[in-house]
């Protein structure tokens, strides 16, 4: 008996229960406790089998993963896995909530498995950037198919009991009281005389093609992460190696992975996420507004997406549109997107008539007055933005929120236009809306706490990753965005060229290079912006975008138009080299009186991070990202950031804040005053801090 785990008898049955709330964590207590009731089990001669089972509400839900990195203090879960796996009487482990990582790995050391019907099994460590690494990748594959056992390694994802049973994860379902009929399964198998069944002695026996194949679909999938091509090897290992050796060979790999930078990124990464939903002075009991009927103005680009969120998470949606053509044309687009979907086998055709009919087109705002939120996608134009507030700030009914998707305008001057500024907030949805994970929420000057509260929960209604952050131009993600941008476009007036800068950071990890992104979003969108902006511009810093605007003006928008940075012939979205941009961008050098020079990869990357993270600085300083972490987020959910290299925050942290305040002070004398240390970093380099903590 311990704190943690306990022991009691019922009839001829032993039941241990974990009690660690709120996940069972497997935890130094919790694995000692593990084995001394197993002790105590084991002498109850009273007892003939034995349930392990969770209180509360999950069996373990994994390792407890703030012990990771320190020194591991003994027992660690292996071994209690080797003692519940030898144990004397057979151990049934009874499922409910989730037993993901450690705990499914603890579950696969007992002879059978019960799981309730709500209950979820996976191996998630992936995500983390490691392994599992207490027996899962090699007992796993010898209880189920091997392809099974590694398609769940390799994507983390959680299975819920029906198909766990289907693959013989589990070996019955539970759909009443689950230590009940664990007891009675246990007394069922003990009446049967039913044996011991240690999955170390099954056999395995696994196509050596599945493990090529997964090689080719994790070089596509999960391009620069390390943990899964180990995941690979180690699971091959169960195929080809004796069980002891192969429990041998993962503890290596998943050492090897633990004490990584990714998996040190990666784990990072999983607390960012959690972290960017605290709100200091939003309380977590900050009373919601109900968001049960929405609307959109505007069915471009932005609103279609926008509203295709609310009919997808089943909440009816009225778009405004300014004529019957535009709307159409926008209800045309969502239907088209659905079609999509449905002739991908991911979405029924009834369930897409059922979203369609969710939506309602108008052409006034009568049908906006007893929406619960209006968010507004129109031009991005402040006359037009503050005639449409004026007019929501009369139809919609108190309480309502009034939402704008600006992404570079005022929006404490917007809500100013409205009689209710504590309603106004920023909700700040990436292109294309239906598809891209973050949403920047946009707290303004007088935006109330329960508003702020409401759009974090919509957020998560509608299945997205969201920051919440500052006014200002661009917000956190685009404004820092801008500073790489013209990093990018500096580097080709000194002497790269785009195919090159793209594979520079392509290679890095980034998702796609700064050029192929503008060719795919419209190089229209940023030179608009750029001329919008013009006469504001400070005429002593050096413009970097002669070569875009050159482009625009001969029509080259990007992949829309099939060409821009690239080539795109017949529609197709793959880039070809274009010798007339070479020979555009090496004239631009010439006007411009630069000598081109030879540029490596390395300045390539260092330059464009630099840029990120020194803007991310003065964010901070500034208070409109509220931690680095958050910016790490946004990053990572919106912009194609690697994820096994944490954000940009992290990234630089990484290099050390020092080098990169050296090198940005080299790069001013060397590039000229697009390069400006932020305060902030030099605050931090003299206090020796650094962005994250870490
Ligand atoms: P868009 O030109 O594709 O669509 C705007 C739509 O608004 C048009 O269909 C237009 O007819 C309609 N409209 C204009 N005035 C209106 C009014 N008074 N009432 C109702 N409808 C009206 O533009 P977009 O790309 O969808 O951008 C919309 C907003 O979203 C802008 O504020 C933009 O800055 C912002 N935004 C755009 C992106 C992007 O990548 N396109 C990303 C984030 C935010």
């Amino acid at each position: 008996m311990s704190e943690f785990v306990r022991y009691e008898r019922r009839g001829n049955i032993g039941i241990i229960t974990i009690n660690n709330p709120p996940v069972n964590a497997l935890g130094h207590g919790v694995r000692a406790g593990l084995i001394g009731c197993l002790e105590e089990g084991t002498a109850d001669e009273q007892a003939s089998a034995l349930v392990l089972i969770g209180g509360g509400r999950t069996f373990p839900a994994g390792a407890d993963i703030t012990e990771f990195g320190k020194p591991l203090k003994s027992p660690d879960l292996r071994e209690d896995i080797v003692r519940y796996e030898n144990s004397s009487k057979p151990v049934i482990a009874a499922i409910h909530g989730n037993a993901l990582g450690g705990g499914l790995e603890l579950a696969l050391g007992c002879d059978y498995r019960i799981g309730n019907v709500k209950a979820r099994v996976g191996l998630p460590e992936v995500t983390l950037g490691i392994l599992p690494g207490a027996g899962g990748t090699q007992r796993l594959p010898r209880l189920i198919d091997p392809a099974a056992a590694l398609d769940m390694i390799l994507t983390g994802l959680f299975v819920p009991a029906p198909k766990a049973l289907k693959l013989g994860i589990i070996d019955r379902v539970s759909e009443g009281d689950l230590l009940e009929d664990a007891i009675k399964y246990a007394e069922e198998l003990v009446a049967s005389g039913a044996e011991r069944r240690r999955i170390r002695d099954m056999g395995i026996e696994a196509e050596a093609e599945i493990f090529d194949q997964a090689r080719t679909v994790a070089a596509k999938r999960a391009r620069g992460f390390d943990a899964p091509l180990l995941c690979i090897q180690a699971v091959e290992n169960a195929a080809s190696m004796s069980f002891d050796d192969g429990l041998r060979e993962e503890r290596v790999l998943f050492e090897k992975l633990l004490t990584s930078d990714q998996s040190k990124a990666q784990r990072y990464m999983f607390f960012a996420e959690r972290e960017v939903g605290k709100i200091p002075d939003i309380p977590k009991d900050t009373p919601l507004r109900e968001i049960a009927k929405a609307g959109v103005i505007g069915a471009g680009t932005m609103g279609g997406g926008i509203a295709m969120n609310f009919a997808n998470a089943g909440i009816p949606v009225t778009i405004v549109e300014t004529s019957q053509e535009a709307l159409d044309r926008g209800l045309g687009i969502i239907r088209k997107n659905y079609e999509a979907t449905v002739a991908k086998g991911r979405l029924s055709r009834d369930a897409m008539e059922q979203r369609m009919a969710l939506f309602t087109g108008s052409l006034d705002y009568d049908g906006l007055s007893d929406v619960d939120i209006v968010i507004e996608a129109a031009f991005e134009n402040m006359a037009l933005k503050k005639e449409i507030f004026g007019k929501l700030d009369k139809t919609c009914k108190s309480g309502a929120i009034l939402a704008t998707n600006t992404s570079t305008l005022d929006i404490d001057e917007i809500a100013a236009e409205t009689d209710r500024p504590e309603d106004v907030i920023g909700l700040h949805f990436f292109s294309p809306a239906n598809v891209m994970r973050l949403l920047e929420i946009v707290r303004a000057a007088k935006t109330s706490k329960d508003v702020v509260a409401t759009a974090m929960k919509l957020s998560r209604t509608i299945g997205k990753v969201s920051a919440v952050v500052g006014v200002c131009d661009g917000f956190v993600g685009n404004r820092m965005l801008h500073a790489y941008m013209d990093q990018a476009m500096s580097l080709l007036e000194e002497g790269a060229l785009p195919q090159q800068i793209d594979k520079a950071l392509y290679d890095w990890g980034w998702a796609m290079g700064p050029f192929a992104v503008m060719d795919l979003a419209g190089n229209d969108v940023s030179w608009r912006i750029r001329r919008e902006k013009a006469p504001d511009r400070d005429r002593n810093l050096p413009y970097p975008h002669t070569v875009a605007d050159a482009l625009c003006e001969e029509g080259r928008f990007g992949q829309k138009t099939g060409k821009g940075w690239y080539l795109y012939s017949d529609g197709s979205r793959t880039p070809d080299i274009d010798p007339a941009v070479d020979a555009l961008i090496v004239k631009t050098s010439a006007d411009k009186g630069i000598a081109r020079r030879e540029i490596s990869d390395e300045e390539i990357v260092k330059r464009c991070m630099y840029a990120l993270a020194n803007v991310g600085a003065d964010l901070l300083d500034e208070g409109i990202a509220l931690r680095a972490s958050d910016i790490d987020v946004i990053y990572n959910a919106g912009y194609g950031f690697p994820r096994y290299r944490g954000g940009p925050m992290f990234a630089a942290d990484s290099v050390g804040l020092d080098t990169m305040l050296a090198d940005i002070k080299r790069f001013r004398e060397d590039f000229g005053p697009l390069w400006r240390p932020s305060k902030y970093l030099e605050k931090l380099v003299a206090e020796g801090r650094n962005f994250t903590g870490q």
